[in-house]
């Protein structure tokens, strides 16, 4: 039977550890030594046991279930275990082909009750997502979190240290608290081995399909216990439309609770197209400027204007008639041509769900312009048949001209 115990919780001033121990076939998955220890920037040393085990919780409930696993531990929060069945039930409906079995047994269940408060919290990166939350609330001065070690790995430090800084910076600013958790939430599973089991059920990997959103909503709850947080903002990255298989979806996020608090799921009523418009409305209503940071690419944390993630939210801006230039895009004119060809490349090899967003922004890119007035490195895209262009033909072609580049390097363009 495979097992995880949970020997010891210790939590002093801003760090809390896990101590546990694993059996079974399932332990090769697991990488030694077993422990779990997250560094808040604020101090969390009110947080009791039953509320500081909950982020590894978070991290290993999805293993416990693929590998119909138990878990043993002390002392659990009362509101978070009564959830676990509730949010289990999205992963069970997104999987069907899968099995999730696995058991919870605490020594004991604490009821973690919390005085009213109505202080809110939003994981922040400052990508498009986050900015959308972040303005949709602003005027409850969210708290603003984010994580060292989910994209940025440990080290990268001056990566870490420019995100640190651009968005304590923002929060200064805006009048708003940070806190940044440093956690080992990629470096304690063996996710490429983790993939490779549940890739052909799923058709995702590990960290996409089963835990970036839980895994990073549960390190809120120690900072939301000692600070008496109430609900916490996790952005979405999809819509209805579009929606894919992918561990942060609502029927999983809006389902998890703990303490008395509860997570929201947020922004899902809109596109990507939607969100870079509402984030423009703002900066033109409010004459403050915003720097977008899309980029997990470029080590330093700036965008790099050359990936995928870049190039579709440049064009979002144009599509709805900003300068990409004043939201932390720096390129030169020339550029954007080879920018936008390199886009026509890179669409061939996304998830179709990306197909609604294509049609989306060119819907966007029609109502904004007429065809003589958009700029010559877009023609292509403003006239360009979506499924025509996505064909199985051409993608066939698009793959052969990228094995050719990267033959012949640079001499063929
Ligand atoms: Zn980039």
């Amino acid at each position: 039977m495979n097992k995880i115990v949970i020997d010891e919780i210790r939590v002093f001033e801003n760090r809390l550890e896990c101590f546990y121990s694993v059996s079974g076939d399932w332990e090769k998955y697991f990488i030694a030594p077993y422990t779990f220890i997250v560094e808040y920037s604020k101090s969390i040393d009110k947080v009791p046991p039953s509320v500081a085990i909950i982020p590894f919780l978070c991290n290993i409930l999805p293993v416990v279930w693929i590998f119909d696993a138990e878990v043993i531990l002390e002392d659990i929060d009362k509101d978070f275990y009564d959830s676990i069945e509730e949010f289990k039930q999205g992963f069970i409906n997104m999987y069907p082909q899968l099995s999730f079995k696995g058991k919870i047994t605490p020594s004991k269940i604490t009821e973690n009750t919390q005085e009213d408060s109505y202080k809110t919290a939003a994981f922040f990166s400052g990508g498009v997502d986050s900015f959308d939350t972040l303005i949709t609330h602003i005027d409850e001065a969210p708290i603003l979190m984010t994580l060292w070690g989910a994209d940025i790995p440990f080290e990268d430090q001056v990566g870490w240290n420019l995100v640190d800084n651009y968005i304590g910076s923002l929060a200064n600013d805006k009048n708003l608290d940070y806190v940044s958790i440093k956690t080992p939430i990629r470096r304690f599973l063996d996710e490429a081995g983790l993939s490779e089991y549940v890739v052909k059920g799923s058709g995702n990997n590990w960290w996409y399909g089963f835990q970036h959103g839980i895994g990073v909503i549960g390190h809120a709850t120690p900072y939301a216990y000692q600070y008496k947080v109430k609900t916490i903002y996790i952005a979405s990255s999809f819509t209805e439309e579009d929606r894919s298989t992918c561990a942060s979806d609502p029927s999983i996020d809006n389902f998890v609770r703990f303490c008395g608090s509860r997570i929201i799921h947020d922004g899902f009523e809109y596109s990507r197209q939607d969100k870079v418009n509402r984030i423009s409305e703002y900066v033109k209503r409010t004459g403050t400027p915003l720097h977008l940071r899309v980029c997990w690419e470029s080590e330093g944390g700036s965008n790099c204007c050359h990936c995928e993630k870049c190039h579709l939210t440049i064009l979002c801006l144009l599509a709805g008639k900003n300068d990409p230039r004043e939201y932390g895009f720096n390129y030169k004119n020339d550029e954007l041509a080879g920018m936008m060809k390199d886009f026509r490349m890179e669409i061939h090899f996304t998830h179709p769900s990306c197909n609604i967003l294509y049609h989306i922004i060119q819907k966007e890119l029609h109502k904004n312009y007429a065809i003589n007035e958009v700029d010559k490195s877009l023609k292509w895209y403003y006239k360009m048949d979506i499924e025509k262009e996505l064909s199985a033909q051409k993608r066939v072609m698009y793959r052969f001209i990228r094995k050719a580049k990267k033959l012949l390097g640079n001499y063929i363009d």
